[in-house]
């Protein structure tokens, strides 16, 4: 896999990049997080304080546990970490709401393979 040396978009760290995804334009952050700040920054009228406005009115509004790395739904995974859905991708998260790493969901096992028999 050829890599580049590049900055983030957003926070400006230098990262390697996969060249296939640059060229695609995916992959022009340094981590999943500074994608989503990215895209947020990208919306029209955009402030930090809107940011954190929205993120707590979704939160009230809904109920739900929720970041940037998307929605906690009741899943932990194996090591005990919280699980962050955001689409097809799971963000495992600490208890200090650093990510751990990002895992498809296909790729979980089955929840109750362990403790079934
Ligand atoms: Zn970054």
């Amino acid at each position: 896999m050829k890599h580049t040396r590049r900055n983030c978009d957003h926070c400006g760290k230098v990262y390697n990049a996969d060249m296939r995804n640059v060229k695609r334009g995916w992959g022009l952050c340094c981590s999943k997080s500074c994608a989503a700040k990215k895209r947020e920054a990208a919306k029209p009228g955009y402030t930090p304080e809107r940011v954190e406005a929205n993120n707590i009115r979704r939160a009230a509004w809904w109920g739900v546990d929720e970041n940037e790395y998307g929605v906690y739904r009741g899943r932990r995974s194996s090591e005990g970490y919280k699980l962050y859905q955001d689409g097809d991708m799971d963000t495992a998260v600490d208890e200090f709401g650093n990510a751990v790493y990002t895992i498809a969901n296909w790729e979980h096992e089955h929840p109750f393979s362990e403790d079934s028999f």
